[in-house]
């Protein structure tokens, strides 16, 4: 018998930054699937997890200039993430960190499997150093991949013993796994270039370990304790310990392979390459999708710290409401694709849809059910269609449907009047009042993965018969 469950994951958020909306973005995408499967496969058959990705030169770094210990440093970045989820009333049911005694030693048992079984070997890796910086570079940190930024000058090629994870061994089996779906990449464009990268350049093999002396904020292997594993092998397994793997299999079994993986669009070819090799090469079943998100920009610019248009997602849940930052972010644009998001849409938002359509709509209805005094029950009604819209992750569209309902409910109320009816027709005035008062009921129903406190208020209300501003004006 095969039992229903959902496992979904966002990736674990480096915390050389504080939480912002990208990750914020990432996270309520999530939330929303956990909470549609909870209601449809039960609470037990669903794991959502999100965490933190701890170790390494930068992290090291960052400490030693506020002269913390890596750990003391990582300790107060994750409670700030930790606070973040809370407020944006995310529903995660484990937050891993890479810095957790269990997952360590779960590394450590990984990489030591794949080394004695020929997976990982010991080579050479090139890598860039600066004189000026002493310190080695990645080409991503490097103006044209080669000049320092901070020292104007190029790096020196420095050859380092490293080890080595065999990934062009399965180049061929993930080609193959990506294009039968075996390995799913939507949106389907992701999908197109991973396929056409493996089967340009294919895979090289890649090094999952530094030197120690180099990097000493990292996980030693257990074979050569002068090096640390490198970022990727690290980070990667946090989707299988934070089951409890390797120890707890009966949950391991239950829950993995992930149903969806969560990610932006620069971290998607290591996860379809480097993770998929790693997963094969441990015996387990490859990720079942990987789901690609786009990037957002804030008024039309990319968003950073230096342009001052980052958007902290904290600071519009408390002035706007959870709800709002969790609407606004997933109705500007279809989820799979890059758009535009600023403060003032949010602004927007809250007052057009959430506020004048929604808010006034129930407490329009209640308060007339009331002043009039007509007796309205709850029926059975048919649910608002969205499943198929929020298991494709078209999030947007399935807000646009229950929005359509909205927008029909208040022009039903306009259109009959019942301000009138009220004095000329007291069973067509139930009638109507009725169809509203159910098809809010609907509305809340359908709002509930996605806007959870709403949808409480909005129930409660319809329940007690009293209303109260849902998303009350703003006084700036
Ligand atoms: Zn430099």
């Amino acid at each position: 018998m095969t039992v229903n469950k959902f496992y979904v994951t966002t990736p674990i958020y480096y915390i050389n930054d504080i939480p912002h909306m990208g990750h914020a973005y990432t996270t309520i995408a999530a939330d929303i699937l956990a909470r549609h499967y909870r209601k449809k496969y039960g609470h037990d058959h669903v794991f959502f997890m999100t965490g933190t990705d701890e170790h390494g030169a930068k992290i090291q770094e960052s400490a030693k200039k506020r002269g913390q210990t890596p750990k003391k440093f990582a300790d107060e970045v994750v409670a700030k993430y930790k606070q973040t989820w809370k407020n944006l009333n995310i529903s995660n049911n484990y937050f891993v960190r890479t810095t957790d005694p269990e997952h360590e030693k779960a590394v450590q048992w990984a990489v030591q499997k794949l080394y004695d079984q020929g997976d990982i070997y010991k080579g050479v890796y090139q890598a860039l150093y600066c004189v000026g910086c002493e310190q080695y570079k990645t080409k991503s940190e490097l103006i044209d991949e080669n000049i320092c930024p901070d020292h104007n000058r190029p790096c020196e090629i420095h050859e380092e013993e490293a080890y080595m994870l065999k990934l062009s061994k399965y180049s061929q089996e993930i080609e193959k796994r990506i294009t039968n779906d075996e390995i799913k990449v939507r949106p389907e464009t992701r999908k197109n270039e991973i396929l056409s990268f493996l089967k340009n350049e294919g895979l090289e093999d890649v090094a999952i370990s530094r030197k120690k002396e180099n990097v000493s904020w990292g996980i030693a292997l257990p074979f050569d304790q002068a090096h640390t594993t490198y970022v990727w092998v690290d980070a990667f397994l946090n989707y299988l310990t934070g089951l409890g793997w390797p120890q707890n299999m009966e949950k391991t079994g239950l829950f993995w392979p992930a149903d969806i993986q969560l990610m932006a669009k620069d971290i998607m070819r290591v996860h379809a390459t480097i993770w998929q090799a790693m997963l094969m090469a441990l015996d387990l079943p490859t990720s079942k999708e990987l789901f690609i998100h786009g990037y957002f920009t804030v008024n039309g610019k990319k968003m950073s710290k230096s342009l001052g248009n980052s958007l902290e997602p904290n600071e519009l849940a408390e002035k706007y409401g959870s709800d709002t930052v969790r609407y606004s972010v997933l109705r500007e644009f279809p989820f799979g694709q890059d758009g535009d998001i600023s403060e003032e849409k949010m602004a927007n938002r809250y007052t057009t849809d959430l506020g004048n359509e929604l808010g006034n709509l129930l407490q329009r209805t209640i308060s007339m059910i009331n002043k009039y005094e007509v007796a309205v029950t709850k029926k059975e009604t048919k649910p608002i269609e969205i499943d198929q819209d929020i298991e494709n992750l078209a999030f947007e569209s399935a807000l646009i449907k229950i929005w359509s309902v909205v927008k029909a409910a208040n022009q039903h109320i306009e259109a009959k009047a019942p301000w009138i009816l009220a004095k000329t027709d007291q069973k067509e005035l139930t009638e109507v009042l009725e169809k509203v008062y159910n098809d809010l009921y609907r509305v809340g129903e359908a709002l509930e993965p996605f806007l959870p406190e709403t949808a409480t208020r909005i129930s409660k209300q319809l329940e007690d018969k009293q209303a109260e501003p849902l998303f009350p004006r703003l006084d700036n």
